[in-house]
């Protein structure tokens, strides 16, 4: 029996990285997962010859998409337990004075907006139920500060506010809502990190200030996010978990 055996699920950011370890697992653990991305390719990828998955290409920062998407779903399966809001885009570095309103707003309505939607979307029929989880993908970025990528940082600071303010909205209502803090995980978004390294044939620095003396694996991540889905969570709520091997202690 698996650990989400018959609950239905959605996972954002699914066509890569940690979304896709996280929609696979839960698959494997039993629950019927529909996978989304803006990247119809990767999350095609993602369910391809698995069971209980299906793919969506959606955009998460579009209000109308994640209405949809929801409504659609729950009317497909006649409810839905547990929401990974996950999707995000880093913005890459871009120098403090050269940063515009346009840039930030970017990376503020997928990141931040992206899981207000979802949250603002399945939370009602969660409630209608008794019984719900919601993960949002936040950062160690949003916990301390991470040089140079300051809306990132924000949108991930304020994914942890939302996720804490949320809980009160949630209250007695048997639904929770946590969110995941990844330190450095090797995924699409990592990368051109990880690419420069070793292309330079640095690859073993990668991770040398982390306590665990390197860097995490998408896996590891949706190892935490199994967990919060999962009943085995049931007295946890409105917390930010740092899964980060010790990076945000040290
Ligand atoms: P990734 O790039 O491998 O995956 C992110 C996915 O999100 C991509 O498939 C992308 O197409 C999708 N996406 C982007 N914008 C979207 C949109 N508007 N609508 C739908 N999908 C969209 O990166 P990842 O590392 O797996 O990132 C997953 C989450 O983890 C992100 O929220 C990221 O900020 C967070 N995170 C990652 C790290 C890390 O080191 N990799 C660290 C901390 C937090």
């Amino acid at each position: 029996m698996g650990r989400l055996e018959g609950k239905r699920a959605i996972v954002t950011g699914a066509g890569s990285g940690i979304g896709r370890a996280a929609a696979r697992l839960f698959a494997e653990e039993g629950a019927t997962v529909l996978a989304v991305d803006l990247n119809a390719d990767g999350v095609a990828e993602t369910v391809e010859g698995r069971d209980r998955m299906t793919a969506e290409a959606g955009d998460v920062s579009s209000e109308e998409y994640v209405a949809d998407s929801i409504r659609n779903f729950v009317d497909a399966h006649g409810g839905i337990d547990i929401v990974f809001a996950n999707a995000g885009i880093s913005g890459g570095w871009v120098p403090l004075s050269d940063q515009t309103p346009d840039y930030w707003e970017q990376i503020l309505k997928v990141n931040l907006i992206g899981p207000f939607l979802y949250v603002k979307h399945a939370s009602p029929h969660m409630v209608d139920q008794g019984a719900g989880s919601i993960i949002c993908t936040a950062s160690v970025a949003g916990i301390r500060a991470n040089a140079g990528v300051h809306p990132y940082s924000a949108s991930k600071a304020g994914v942890i506010s939302l996720v804490q303010t949320v809980a009160y909205d949630l209250a007695g209502t048997g639904v929770r809502i946590n969110a995941v803090c990844p330190g450095l995980i090797e995924t699409g978004m990592t990368k051109p990190i990880f690419d420069m390294a070793r292309g330079k044939g640095t690859e073993d620095r990668i991770g040398q200030i982390n306590p665990l003396k390197r860097a995490g694996r998408p896996e590891e991540i949706a190892n935490m996010a199994l967990f919060l889905a999962s009943d085995e969570a049931s007295y946890v709520n409105g917390q930010a978990f740092p899964v980060d091997g010790g990076l945000s202690a040290s």
